[in-house]
């Protein structure tokens, strides 16, 4: 059998002075090192990011979401070409659950966003892949820092609104867009209430041709159902815009907003001190996955866990009984 050997890599040195000069190589071998399990690429990459923070955070960093087919990378093509008109660098990153069971990722089909793709002031990152979402989270989490560190002001972070990722992004973003369409009711669009509660902008895309009318009317539903929810802690008042990604209408006025958001933010301190409460979320987060891996890669209590199972399966053992008898063998062994 072939056996799995890492590409060479290059120097800490190396990694830190090319991401900070912004060349895209060495920034895309850094985000594959952050995504790396190799024990020696998770130790490199720490160092990477270690040394990189000082210089990352001076980015808007926006969450993407709504249901496959709403438009999310027509949106951010035209969104994208827009900010580097108005002299800005996007960096594209995506949070997708399904990339951890399938190995073709939905978000990670590389002719979306074709034309965005190829111009030197965008940067575009397929998702990572991984076990747990909070693993694949904390990676682009990395990711987002290098990118930042290279240069890129912007960072759009997209998911797919099917699940949890929606949680994830949130968690790490400063302001959170949710794309919906007109004539489908919020069940249709599978996006759950807990969701529309996250968003600071609703906008109803496909908002062109015999939609616009029918835009104009689920902007006015979404506006009012925004307005029954609890005030956010920002200040700041969400609200519903329509929009046509494809015939590139109301996108300068989604930027305007993003912009009006910041300028509210950082004048009330809510921006540095939310920055500051998902650092610290970030952290735990990674304890947990470092816990969870420290615990579930231990061979013994893989092989423990397999006979446990079958005690719990055949009421030897309740499943409460079980857990403490795990959890007290691993504490033995560390
Ligand atoms: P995603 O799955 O959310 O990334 O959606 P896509 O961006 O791939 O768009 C799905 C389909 O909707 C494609 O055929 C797009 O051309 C179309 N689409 C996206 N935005 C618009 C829009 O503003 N108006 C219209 N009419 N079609 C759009």
């Amino acid at each position: 059998m072939k056996k799995f050997r890492p590409k060479k890599r290059l120097e800490v040195s190396e990694y830190i002075e090319g991401v900070l000069k912004g060349d895209r190589v060495v920034l895309s071998r850094a985000i594959t090192l952050v995504e790396s399990n190799l024990a020696s690429d998770k130790r490199l990459a720490k160092e990477i990011i270690q040394a990189i923070l000082p210089h990352s955070g001076n980015s808007i960093r926006i969450g993407i979401t709504g249901v496959p087919g709403v438009g999310k990378s027509t949106f951010i093509e035209a969104f994208g070409k827009l900010l580097i008109r108005l002299g800005h660098r996007v960096a594209i990153l995506s949070i997708d659950p399904s990339s951890q069971r399938t190995k073709g990722s939905i978000l990670g089909d590389k002719t979306r966003m074709e034309e965005l793709a190829n111009k030197p002031e965008a940067y575009i990152r397929p998702s990572a892949s991984g076990d747990t979402l909070g693993g694949v989270a904390n990676k682009t989490g990395e990711a987002m820092l290098l990118c930042e560190a290279a240069g890129f002001d912007v960072v759009l972070i997209e998911t797919v609104g099917v699940g949890q990722s929606e949680t994830a992004v949130h968690g790490m973003t400063d302001f959170f867009l949710l794309l919906m369409l007109s004539g489908a009711g919020d069940e249709l669009q599978g996006i759950k209430k807990g969701i529309m509660e996250m968003a600071d902008m609703i906008v109803i895309n496909k908002a062109d041709g015999d939609n616009v009318k029918k835009s104009d009317l689920a902007r006015r539903q979404y506006e009012n159902a925004l307005h029954l929810f609890p005030p956010s802690e920002s200040g700041w008042t969400p609200l519903a815009t329509t929009a046509s990604a494809l015939k590139n209408i109301g996108i300068d006025q989604v930027w305007e907003k993003v912009e009006e958001f910041k300028k509210l933010v950082d004048h009330n301190g809510y921006f540095l001190k939310n920055r500051q409460e998902q650092q610290i979320q970030w952290m735990y987060n990674n304890i947990h996955e470092e816990l969870k891996q420290l615990f579930y890669g231990t061979d013994q209590i893989a092989d423990r866990l397999k006979t446990l199972e079958q005690d719990v399966v055949d009421a030897r053992l309740s499943p409460v009984k079980a857990a403490e008898i795990i959890i007290e063998s691993f504490k033995k062994s560390i």
